[in-house]
This record gives C-alpha cells, sequence and structure tokens, in this order.
C-alpha cells in the first residue's frame, strides 16, 4: 500500500515513520521497517495495527542511515505480524505493493516452501530474489522479474550490499528523488517532500539502485537511463 524508502546522511528511522505516517490517509492493517543496523545487518521491526503502534516498538536511538518502510493492506494473507512487510528471506529484505498473482506456481516450480514464514504473495518475490542471488543483486532481480507475473512496486535491501536500496516497478507508482538529504524513494511523493519538491517517476521495468551519493536507473540490459525530474508545483 504505502512504500518508502532512504538512504543518506541522516538518521532514517524517523524519516521512514514520518513517510509512513504521511501515507496512512490511504488506509492500511499493518506496517513495518528495516535497516541496515550499526553491526552491518539488516533488522526488521513490524506489527500489525498503525504507525504509532510501529514507533511504540522501535528503539529510540537508531543510528541507521538507510531502510525501507511499509504500510500493508492484506490482499493475499491474512492481517498478521508475519504476513507485514518487510519480509526477509536469506539475505534479502523486500517490501512489495501491488499482487503477485503466480506465487503458487513459482512456489512449487521453485521449491520454496522451506523458506516461506508467511501466507503471502510477496515473500514469494524474496524467496525468488534470495534462490537467484549469488554476488549481482541486479542479476537476481532481472531473473526474478523474467517470472513474476501482476503487479509490483519492490524496494529491496541486500545482506551483502550496506546502505543501498534496489528498486522496480510495474504497474504500481512510484516515485524518486537525490536531493541534499540523500536519496529517497517512495510510493507518493507526499512521503519525502518535506526533503525535495524535485522528483521523477520510476519508469517501469528499470532497476534502480539508491546510494547516499546517486540514484542509478537503468534497463534490464543494463542501459543507464538519466532520470527526468519534475518539479511540484503546489506550496506545502
Ligand atoms: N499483496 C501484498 C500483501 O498482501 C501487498 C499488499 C499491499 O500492496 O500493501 O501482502
Amino acid at each position: 500500500c504505502g512504500i518508502i524508502g532512504f538512504t543518506g546522511g541522516r538518521e532514517a528511522q524517523s524519516i521512514l515513520l514520518d513517510g509512513l505516517s504521511s501515507l496512512e490517509y490511504r488506509g492500511y492493517d499493518s506496517a513495518g521497517i528495516s535497516y541496515f543496523g550499526a553491526d552491518g545487518k539488516i533488522h526488521i521491526r513490524k506489527t500489525i495495527g498503525k504507525v504509532k503502534d510501529l514507533r511504540a516498538i522501535c528503539d529510540d536511538e537508531n543510528s541507521a542511515t538507510c531502510g525501507i518502510g511499509h504500510t500493508r493492506w492484506a490482499t493475499h494473507g491474512g492481517v498478521t505480524t508475519t504476513n507485514a512487510h518487510p519480509h526477509r528471506v536469506g539475505r534479502v529484505s523486500l517490501i512489495h505493493n501491488g499482487i503477485i498473482e503466480n506465487y503458487h506456481e513459482l512456489v512449487k516450480e521453485y521449491h520454496l516452501e522451506s523458506d516461506l514464514k508467511s501466507d503471502t504473495d510477496t515473500e514469494v518475490a524474496a524467496a525468488l530474489l534470495n534462490h537467484f542471488y549469488e554476488e549481482d543483486p541486479k542479476e537476481a532481480i532481472r531473473k526474478t522479474v523474467a517470472l513474476v507475473k501482476g503487479t509490483y512496486g519492490f524496494c529491496i535491501m541486500f545482506q551483502d550490499f550496506p546502505n543501498t536500496i534496489f528498486s522496480i516497478r510495474s504497474v504500481s507508482p512510484l516515485v524518486a528523488t537525490h536531493c541534499e538529504a540523500g536519496s529517497f524513494i517512495a510510493s507518493d511523493l507526499t512521503a519525502f517532500i518535506e526533503f525535495s519538491k524535485e522528483y521523477f517517476i520510476v519508469p517501469e521495468g528499470h532497476i534502480l539502485t539508491l546510494t547516499k551519493d546517486a540514484i542509478e536507473v537503468e534497463t534490464l540490459e543494463g542501459v543507464s537511463v538519466n532520470p527526468e525530474y519534475m518539479t511540484v508545483d503546489w506550496d506545502v
């Protein structure tokens, strides 16, 4: 339902939680974040309920500068903490907006049963990414999206690529910006408008790599693309 990702020179947790609060108007049933902790590992906090319930289970102090956050509107799998996003399988952490239609088939074909803890369509994408992930995140993304049928906006963190967010979308909306604070991605620009009035619409079927210094946009064939920045023309 709602997506926010940030990597930059500031503390990520409050940016993620405030970003999720600004997306609350869309309605949702659960919320969660994952981030690269001081130990270099990916940590997840998630819960059913509201962003305030998520805040309550987050640490007061969190020095992480990269993370992804999600508010879920359950489509596949009940409203439970396990079904909330982010999902993690192996070295991959993922949030997803949309619906993966062929998830049953993918589980069978790639023998993913033992990787799954939730009842969601989303976790199957995380399992598939982990299945294909050797050392190249983009290769894993290319192989995964070649198989997935449905709609998606994915934000993905790979354990071996600290402070980096990968993203790709089909149909589900995503916008992004690189600004003085760092790099942002979101399902709706209200989530980061406080930091930037410049943004671009994430082109469908392109792989984004967000780091603190830049956002790289490339086609599935690996051709770099310059995103077309626009300026928000309403006052906030
Ligand atoms: N289909 C996914 C789920 O039910 C994502 C729903 C959403 O877009 O929030 O977990």
